[in-house]
């Protein structure tokens, strides 16, 4: 990255370049148990996105200080029961929630998913005890990140990850760019995306 011109090492190919444009975008936060493998076989990272596909089942929401509630009002809307598991204390949401079929649990620990070929449970700690839910799918509401794990002491990040640009979408390094959700810009939409790739576009 910092050669000049540039040389981006991708899987199959080096390519060289005078300007670089970041664009990668944001990545789900995961459980960090190699569950991946699952997406489209009973593990889920967009609630809205998939909804669909769980129509009259049981959906489980792994939640982290009720990042997972969105997901969880939205599933509940087409799914039989949805049991929402959130590492913190979900009481005050709890008690006011209107949908009988979203069972709320707090502190929870996930320890494992139930596989075979497909996903067909959640094994989790509730208070110290073991607890399976045989469900069709879990769906993993932690949040999203930059993935801009590469990039560190390369250009400057912010204290979330986010790469540092100027107006012109400009990094710390010369000749290096980044546009859209990777970049520390206070929206996080298409049309700020698109206007950020035009201006790093015109300048690159
Ligand atoms: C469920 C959901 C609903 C949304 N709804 C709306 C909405 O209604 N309206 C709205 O304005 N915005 C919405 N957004 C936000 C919008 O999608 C984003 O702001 C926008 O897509 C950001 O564009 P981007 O190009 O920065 O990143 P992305 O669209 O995330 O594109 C990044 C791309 O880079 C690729 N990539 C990442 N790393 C690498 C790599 N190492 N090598 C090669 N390729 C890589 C990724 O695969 C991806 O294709 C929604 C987002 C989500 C998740």
């Amino acid at each position: 990255m910092t050669s000049s011109p540039k040389v981006i090492v991708g899987k199959k190919e080096e390519y060289s370049a005078d300007s670089v444009i970041i664009a990668s975008g944001l990545q789900s936060v995961t459980l960090g148990a190699g569950e991946e493998e699952y997406v489209g076989r009973g593990v889920s990272y967009c609630a809205v996105c998939d909804a669909n596909f769980y129509k009259g089942k049981t959906v489980a929401v792994m939640s982290k200080r009720g990042s997972g509630i969105r997901g969880a009002v939205e599933l509940a809307r087409q799914c039989e029961r949805v049991v929402l598991l959130d590492s913190e204390n979900l009481s005050v949401f709890a008690e006011n929630n209107k949908q009988k079929n979203i069972e709320v649990y707090s502190n929870v620990r996930f320890k494992r998913l139930d596989v075979d070929g497909v996903v067909k449970g959640v094994e989790v700690e509730i208070d110290k005890k073991s607890k399976k839910f045989d469900v069709s799918c879990v769906f993993v509401e932690l949040g999203k990140k930059p993935k801009t794990d590469e990039y560190a002491g390369v250009l400057k990040l912010d204290d979330e990850g986010y790469i540092v640009t100027n107006s012109l979408m400009e990094t710390s390094l010369k000749g290096v760019f980044a546009c859209g959700d990777v970049r520390n810009g206070a929206l996080k939409q298409l049309v700020t995306a698109c206007a950020d790739g035009a201006i790093a576009g015109t300048y690159a």
